[in-house]
């Protein structure tokens, strides 16, 4: 009986071809070892107290057209994409929210303060908990991807007048338009806001392998001279990390950043690990 191995096959194959199949199996090796760790979901929860349900709805809410419904723990995407919700793992320590949080809590882990302008309480930073898929799902999962739906705006075109692209996807762009036009309305404002430092850039938050939310367009940082930021403020944290006793700091007027809230973009002055120049398009926490 004949009985040719993978080998003996390529072999007799012309060479064109067997490159071909060659290269093949190699994109196959390299796509598995490249996928992306899919997270072990413990025990599905039995959301007896509605807590879940309650917080898919805020999602959903926050994002019109997005989703087209919902299981008990998932949320379906505009285009059949179910989305996990809660991974079911409970009492997640504030390292483990910021590394590996679900989409649960991305919304309901931590509670914005949408009219308090008092220091924030302790390890509280509600908008750093993210979940990247719905990020890369949401507004492209490549820097290719994302670069597709930038577009351009004219930041303060009065006082400042400085081009910026941020992403078109949930109407970002119109709404930083708008957020614009209302702050060109206060000159006294304008030494806060020009220089803006940043839209778009592909990167990951530094010390981790964490995208950050600057890689979907959905974020400007404004000028850092009158910005605070808590690594800024306190050169241990190289060693400390986010276990840090922070004395709080912010010279931005709160009128600006309500304009931002307004509009759905929440505030990095609102963290305990301040960074009060970022705002970033997060309307689930409003
Ligand atoms: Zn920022």
């Amino acid at each position: 009986m004949l009985h040719l191995h993978t080998i003996d096959i390529l072999n007799i194959l012309n060479g064109t071809k067997r490159d071909m199949i060659l290269k093949k199996a190699a994109s196959v090796i390299i796509a598995v070892i490249f996928l992306p760790k899919v997270k072990e979901i413990n025990t599905p929860p039995v959301d007896t107290t509605g807590e879940v349900q309650a917080c898919i709805k805020k999602l959903m809410t926050a994002y019109p057209g997005k989703f087209i419904g919902a299981t008990d723990n998932a949320v379906i995407w505009y285009d059949n994409t179910k989305m996990v919700f809660d991974d079911g793992t409970r009492n997640k320590s504030f390292k483990t929210l910021l590394d590996s949080a679900d989409l649960e809590d991305q919304v309901c882990a931590m509670s914005y303060p949408r009219d308090d302008f008092s220091a924030p309480k302790k390890y509280n930073d509600p908008g750093r908990i993210r979940y990247e898929p719905f990020f890369r799902k949401m507004y492209g999962n490549t820097e290719k991807e994302v670069r597709a739906n930038l577009i351009e705006i004219t930041w303060l075109p009065k006082s400042v007048n400085q081009k910026i692209r941020v992403s078109k996807i949930n109407g970002v762009a119109d709404k930083l338009k708008k957020i614009s036009e209302e702050l060109d309305n206060y000159p006294e404002f304008t030494k806060y806001l020009k220089k803006p430092g940043g839209t778009f850039i592909w990167r990951t938050i530094s010390g981790t392998n964490r995208l950050s939310t600057h890689c979907f367009g959905i974020t400007i940082d404004i000028n850092i001279d009158f910005s605070n930021y808590w690594q800024w403020d306190n050169a241990t944290w190289k060693t400390k990390g986010e276990q840090i006793d922070l004395t709080y700091k912010n010279r931005i007027p709160a009128k600006i950043v309500e304009i931002f809230e307004k509009y759905g973009f929440i505030w990095g002055g609102k963290w305990y690990h301040y960074d009060t120049m970022h705002f970033e398009y997060r309307p689930e926490l409003l």
